[in-house]
């Protein structure tokens, strides 16, 4: 297979230069498959190269003004009256995690306007505007002609395009060249509680006790042992008195998320890495893991807010970014390193540029100016 592919005139799922309609067009393809045909050959299977395949559940559709509807019937009447009212009105199966969606989407863009009813939920523009100038219409259109070849698209091919056509049209916007441009991905890690979502979620499930309490002889064990024997009490009671995962599932889905994270997540940047109760060793791990599989970062962007998220900010360079939540314990425990370094003591220092975030869209907006 390699061989053939090393040696066959046009490559499996790559656009034919013999059909472009133009001879710059032609000189294009060429070039750009070139890139490509390394990426190819070069990826492992298990590699994020790879054709691996996305889950997807069939999402039944409903207008704007619908979802509206059904977020404010679930803020009123509860997610699971809502799912089954507007499954038998609409006579289609809603899903009760839908309907959470739906509630979160509403709860945020009422928010937005200052908590004024919304009549109708639009969904939010996603993706980012072209970066590559007039060379943004050469790789969309290479894509294009990849997807009729029926060639593998994800991010990493599309990374080799973008080099690809800078390669042969204007080099030198690379940054091998000395140029601004940069192929390399960011790797992102977000802490959960309090983060991503507005509360902490293993306090959050104690509301799935019998009659929402807790006994005393749980919470008292706290002080003496310590959280994580406290919350495996609690979790030992929850199963005791029949709390199912579908139920942890729905509770989790009913905390909101901070403002401004939604849009941070789904934002199209070019790495996402998720990593819930993570230690420093488990960010650092996992990046060398992804650079041994050929994936280079720009920089980590590491989003937190507390304690437990000081540790992995001390082991991040200068080129990363620590992002502490305004007010809370990782930004108090930054605030007072700085000054203590301002006062001349040389204890541990954040190497990391510091962006401090009340909401998601700041650290958005942060970057933005990466590029
Ligand atoms: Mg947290």
């Amino acid at each position: 297979m390699l061989r053939w592919l090393k040696t066959a005139a046009v490559k499996p799922g790559l656009p034919d230069p013999q059909k472009a309609n133009t001879p710059e067009k032609k000189n294009l393809i060429e070039n750009v498959n070139e890139s490509v045909e390394k990426e190819m050959l070069t990826c492992s299977p298990s590699s994020p190269s790879g054709s691996r395949k996305r889950k997807r559940g069939n999402y039944e559709r409903f207008s704007p003004e619908t979802k509206a509807k059904i977020a404010r019937y679930a803020i009123n009447h509860g997610a699971s009256k809502a799912a089954r009212y507007y499954s038998t009105t609409l006579n289609k199966n809603v899903q009760e995690s839908t309907v959470q969606r739906f509630k979160t989407a509403y709860l945020l863009e009422s928010k937005r306007n200052d908590g004024s009813p919304i009549t109708a939920l639009t969904p939010q523009k996603r993706g980012r505007p072209p970066l590559l100038g007039n060379l943004d219409e050469d790789v969309q259109d290479y894509i294009k002609d990849l997807r009729i070849s029926g060639g593998i698209i994800n991010t990493n091919i599309v990374r080799c395009i973008g080099r690809g056509v800078f390669l042969h049209k204007d080099k030198f916007q690379l940054e091998e060249f000395g140029g601004p441009m940069t192929s390399e991905k960011i790797l992102f890690v977000f802490d959960f509680d309090h983060t991503v979502i507005d509360d902490d979620s293993d306090l959050y499930c104690k509301r799935l006790a019998p009659g929402g309490k807790i006994p005393h002889e749980i919470e008292k064990t706290y002080s003496d042992l310590g959280w994580t024997h406290y919350m495996g009490l609690i979790f030992d009671y929850l199963h005791k008195h029949g709390v199912t995962e579908k139920q942890y599932r729905e509770c989790m889905n009913e905390i909101p998320l901070r403002d401004g994270m939604r849009e941070l997540i789904e934002h199209d940047w070019c790495d996402l890495s998720t990593v819930n109760l993570y230690k420093g060793q488990i960010v650092v791990d996992h990046k060398e893991k992804r650079e041994r599989e050929g994936t280079q970062y720009k920089c980590v962007v590491l989003v937190g807010d507390r304690n437990n998220d000081f540790c992995p900010a001390l082991r991040l360079s200068e080129k990363d970014v620590v992002c502490p939540r305004i007010n809370y314990r990782l930004w108090k425990k930054i605030q007072k390193l700085k000054s203590e370094s301002e006062d001349g003591n040389d204890g541990l220092k954040i190497q990391a540029q510091v962006v401090n975030w009340t909401s998601g869209l700041e650290i958005l907006e942060f970057l933005k100016t990466l590029n």
